[in-house]
């Protein structure tokens, strides 16, 4: 079965890789989708965020990355995927996640959003808080993928005081 996993991925960060990693051992193929979404101010553009994702996800066969416009079930439609994966880390996740869940479910029955939960070393994991880390030239190391690592130091530019260590 096909699975998307759709986000913003700006940028994707170890617990998302941890949740596309243990997606492809449940699914036979997983479409990691990044989502267009014109409320959020970007760090990274599209095309950036897709090759990170591509990066990142290269060691996973059954991987494909992409990028989408408009509602997440009629992409899913499209590529003929039956579930959307999301994944909750706290209580505040919840309810935003149920709204999109009961939205999506009433825009299309037939396509299914399953739930995975947050490994317990990537919980406190946010795209937000690594690069708010990353703007005070803090270490990010472990947080994110190591091409991440480069790049987002690249495109804030700056050094990273402690980014070495
Ligand atoms: P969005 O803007 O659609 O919420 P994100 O890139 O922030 O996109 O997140 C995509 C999905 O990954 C969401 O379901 C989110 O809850 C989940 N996620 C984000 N960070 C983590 C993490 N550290 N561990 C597990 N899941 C995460």
């Amino acid at each position: 079965m096909k699975a998307i996993y759709p986000g913003s991925f700006d940028p994707i960060t170890c617990g998302h890789l941890d949740i596309i990693e243990r997606a492809t051992k449940v699914f036979e193929h997983v479409i990691v989708a990044v989502a267009l979404n014109m409320e959020k101010q970007p760090l990274f553009t599209v095309e950036e965020r897709v090759a990170l994702l591509k990066q990142a996800c290269g060691h996973l066969k059954n991987v494909t990355v992409d990028c989408f416009e408009g509602l997440t079930v009629d992409y899913a439609r499209a590529q003929g995927a039956k579930v959307i994966i999301r994944s909750l880390r706290a209580v505040s996740d919840f309810e935003y996640e149920l709204q999109m869940a009961l939205m999506n479910k009433r825009l299309n029955p037939d396509v299914e959003t399953l739930f995975m939960m947050t490994s317990a070393e990537y919980s406190f994991l946010s795209s937000s808080l690594v690069k708010e880390l990353a703007c005070l030239g803090t270490s990010i190391r472990g947080l994110v993928p190591e091409c991440v690592e480069e790049q987002i130091f690249a495109k804030i530019g700056c050094e990273g005081r402690e980014a070495e260590k």
